[in-house]
């Protein structure tokens, strides 16, 4: 008898699987081996249009099972009581998956594995191959089967070839509304997004040979549907225990799942507080960092996991034997068709030798394929029971040098245990003790968008940098705003690059290859590389920071990549890009900073004390919101809002904060930026009565156009747009305000006089302008001690009539000046210099300004003149 099975709590793939199965082998049964999920099941009583008849596995005779056709998984513990029939010897397994290799898997006689998004797609591809035909009720429910198991296409296990075989079903007339009538109001859109977010950030570990899943996801608002989320996520990935840490405003949640001996889910979040079943538990905490949160959970799993211990936990079966009577051929071709190291040789239902691979090839060498392989095995070997200690087993295997070891069960032969099984053991272990907490992460290479959208010469600097990395044995990344606005479009020059490894060291080798040279910061083990143009690129240690007191600079510590990426400020600014040349252009994202991007968000990196520790990142938070046009996100308004509140800015040292407004002020459109700064509360700490008004609010709205008309009409000279922005924020305050303001922001004292004279000469001058009636000389004196900045400044303020007198000075009078020196005074007059010298030179540019005087003659004679008087 064929029997087609699936796993228990069965899905739409699972039913779309066996139905395409039962067309592949028309002679097999059906059979659930347990209950199916409820959607599933209310499909198969309540649809009108499809019939699939199926045994239940109670009323299978085990006996009979010749042959077990496993769709849609490969694990012994998820198919009920037709696992039993797996230990009989001379059943043959067929299987067909897309679920990861998982240790304790079955091995199929035909083993059919692919990574595609779901089981359907690779039954489906088969039909195809075989030109087995569809009917379309039998499309519509395989179609069903890849609706559900990918998510509508969105999860991203979803292949090119799971929406190739969607296509050939809608030819096959699949019936959509059918579809999704069972399958899309399962999940809403949330729901898929938060799923997905959880298979981007699942870390698969291995702890004493059980695979564990743990991630980690971000919930505005916890609604407990992160559970069934949770159960999707293990049934997808196939996996037997996995960990959810959702991080809900204030608290983090870890729900467990668990339907293994080893792992008992209740055990393990008791020591969170939280409580439950061995196979569900939950608890719920007061947040803390998720690297933080992770660590301790692996720390937990390691002290409580029951590692596998005895010989049934790591023993593989059913076991293929050969008899006595057979030969070395057929011995070396049963090894080669199962892809087995070692074969049992069996005689009269009992086990009375091993033959190797290593005995069959020498046999073979010799010509002796027609012997016996009774003649070459290994008799006199040793088996053990099912309880037999591991110690036991590597004994035999490494110490006894036999190539496998029979495990029987009351005179059966239940399983074997192969070289290979302790090999994977050992390795196991040694993870066990070096356990790197984040081995897993989905990678993503954009070495073509970097190659399309960066500058030649930065990729060559970039593949240069990974190269040098390379010779030092270093790990290098590019990272932070850089890699963001290679994924914006966003044109930015800055490169930032990580080293894991010394920074310092790398910076200056490759200063020496490519002569540049090397600027360092030995403290922060971080550098700056400057070519001989003057481009510029930053590199830093990967690092841990620790903030001792809130707003001050944080002392550094080396650490991995992914600490350095947390401790950033946005997630947006958590991407970093591998440049070593083995993986160029890695994309590695930890922390969401894809998705952010693509929804436009500002968030926080999972951090309620991100402002705290630096206040800057709230300008920073507005400054990037306004520059993309990107929102904050809930969380992290609130967190400034709590900022605010509690007034860190206060502890900012004011050069900080200065350096910091004066990057928003440098933004192509600050007023919006400003606006947000109000909005949050902030003005009062640039200083306690800066007010942005209605009135205000049209000055620095006027200074965009402003520069903008002085930009196209006077091209030579150079200003500086960040200043007139910052006049104009400063309007509201009184001239003894902006010397506190200056004071407290520590600004310095160049830029200090040219606030200083803006407000004090520069509102006078501008209130003389809007009167009129200036005659050229008094216009030039008025303006003369105004900068640029100042004069643009008036000009946003003051409106068209001042506009027009402060056109005509820049256009016509601002660079006049009189041919003739005091020394030309002192040598061709005798004067010497004092007072009077002093009036007569200005007395001769008011001249000139007028239009008195034009040429070098006519100044001398004026000057004669003067003198005579
Ligand atoms: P811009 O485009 O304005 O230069 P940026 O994101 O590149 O923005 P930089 O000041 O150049 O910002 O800093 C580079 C990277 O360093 C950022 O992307 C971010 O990852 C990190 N960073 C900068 N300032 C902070 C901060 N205050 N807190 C945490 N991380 C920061
Ligand atoms: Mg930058």
């Amino acid at each position: 008898m064929e029997v087609i099975t699936c796993h228990h709590n069965s899905d739409f793939d699972a039913l779309a699987s066996m139905l395409a199965a039962k067309k592949l082998y028309p002679d097999a049964i059906a059979v659930f081996p347990g209950s199916q999920e409820r959607v599933l099941r209310d499909f198969l009583t309540q649809n009108s249009f499809f019939q699939f008849e199926t045994t239940a596995a109670k009323d299978v005779d085990l006996a009979q099972v010749e042959r077990i056709i496993l769709v849609d998984t490969r694990q012994p513990g998820r198919i009920g009581r037709l696992a039993e029939a797996l230990e009989r010897p001379g059943v043959e397994v067929h299987i067909y998956d897309h679920h990861p290799p998982m240790t304790g898997d079955i091995i199929g006689a035909i083993d059919v594995h692919r990574k595609v998004g779901a089981t359907t797609t690779v039954m489906v591809g088969l039909l195809k191959e075989k030109g087995i035909d569809l009917t379309s009720e039998e499309a519509t429910v395989m179609m069903m089967g890849l609706y559900e198991e990918t998510g509508c296409f969105t999860f991203i296990s979803t292949t090119e070839e799971d929406l190739q075989v969607a296509a050939y079903l809608l030819s096959k007339g699949a019936n959509l509304n059918i579809v999704t009538d069972y399958i899309v109001k399962e999940m809403t859109s949330d729901q898929i997004a938060l799923l997905n977010e959880m298979l981007q950030s699942l870390d698969k570990i291995n702890i004493g040979g059980v695979d564990i899943g743990i991630t980690h996801v971000l919930v505005e608002e916890y609604k407990g549907d992160i559970a069934i989320l949770a159960h999707k996520l293990r049934d997808m990935e196939g996996m037997d225990v996995l960990f959810v840490l959702a991080v809900v405003e204030g608290r983090l949640h870890i729900i467990a799942r668990s339907r293994i001996d080893e792992v008992d889910a209740g055990e393990i979040v008791a020591e969170f507080g939280g409580g439950g079943h061995h196979e569900a538990a939950s608890a719920s905490i007061k947040k803390i960092p998720i690297v933080e949160a992770k660590e301790r959970l692996i720390n937990v799993l390691r002290d409580k996991v029951r590692i596998r211990k005895c010989a049934k936990d790591i023993m593989s079966f059913p076991v293929k034997t050969i008899s006595a009577s057979q030969s070395i051929a057929e011995a070396g071709d049963l090894m080669a068709r199962y892809d087995m190291d070692a074969l049992p040789v069996v005689d009269d239902g009992s086990v009375i030798g091993i033959i190797s691979k290593a005995s069959v090839s020498k046999a073979r060498y010799h010509g002796l394929a027609d012997s016996k392989v009774t003649d070459y095995m290994n008799a006199g070997i040793e088996t053990l029971s099912p309880d037999a200690p591991l110690s036991r087993v590597r004994q035999i295997i490494i110490e006894h040098n036999q190539p496998a070891v029979p495990v029987i069960d009351n005179g059966r032969l239940s399983g074997i245990i192969s070289e290979n099984d302790i090999l994977k053991l050992l390795h196991y272990e040694s993870l066990k003790s070096s356990l790197e907490p984040y081995p897993h992460i989905r990678k993503k290479n954009i070495a073509k968008m970097m190659q399309e959208r960066l500058p030649a010469r930065v990729l060559e600097i970039l593949k240069e940098a990974g190269i040098v990395a390379d010779t030092l044995g270093f790990t290098v990344y590019t990272v932070g705003g850089f890699v963001r606005d290679i994924i914006l479009k966003y044109e930015n020059l800055d490169m930032d690059l990580v080293i894991e490894g010394d920074g310092i060291a790398f910076a200056n080798a490759f200063a020496e290859r490519y002569g540049c040279r090397v600027k360092t910061h030995e403290k922060f083990g971080t550098a700056v590389i400057v070519f001989p143009d003057g481009l510029k690129v930053d590199v830093a240690s990967s690092r841990l920071e620790h903030y001792e007191k809130p707003a001050v600079l944080p002392t550094v510590e080396r650490g991995s990549i992914q600490q350095d990426l947390y401790r950033r400020d946005f997630t947006i600014n958590t991407l970093a890009v591998r440049l070593n040349p083995s993986g160029f252009g890695e994309l590695l994202d930890y922390y969401g900073a894809q998705r952010d991007i693509r929804e436009k968000v500002i968030r926080v990196v999972y951090e309620d004390y991100s402002f705290v520790n630096d206040p800057t990142r709230v300008f920073r938070a507005i400054r990037f919101e306004q520059r993309f046009s990107f929102k904050m996100s809930r969380h992290t308004q609130a967190l400034i809002g709590n900022a605010v509140k509690l007034n860190f800015f206060e502890k900012l040292s004011g050069k900080r904060l200065f350096n910091e407004l004066v990057l928003i002020l440098k933004e192509e459109r600050p007023i919006k930026a400003i606006n947000r700064m109000a909005e949050l509360g902030l003005l009062r700490f640039i200083h306690p009565r800066l007010r942005v008004g209605e009135k205000e609010r049209e000055v620095i709205g006027n200074i965009i156009g402003t520069v903008a008309w002085y930009r196209l009409l006077f091209l030579k000279e150079r200003c500086d747009p960040s200043l007139v922005y910052m006049m104009g924020l400063l309007d509201s305050l009184k001239l003894k305000e902006i010397d506190e303001f200056c004071i407290r922001l520590a600004v310095p004292g160049r830029l200090r006089e040219k606030l200083v004279i803006a407000r004090k000469t520069g509102v006078v001058a501008m209130r003389r302008l809007a009167r009129g009636g200036l005659k050229d000389s008094e216009l030039y004196h008025l303006l003369k001690p105004l900068q640029m900045e100042a004069l643009l400044y008036i000009t946003a303020k003051g409106g068209e009539e001042v506009k027009k007198e402060v056109s005509r000075y820049i256009t016509h009078l601002i660079d006049i000046k009189s041919a003739l020196s005091g020394n030309d005074l002192e040598k061709s007059f005798g004067l010497k210099p004092g007072p009077e010298f002093k009036k007569i030179l200005a007395g001769l540019l008011d001249a000139k300004l007028e239009g008195v005087v034009k040429t070098r003659e006519e100044e001398m004679k004026w000057v004669k003149r003067r003198i005579k008087k």
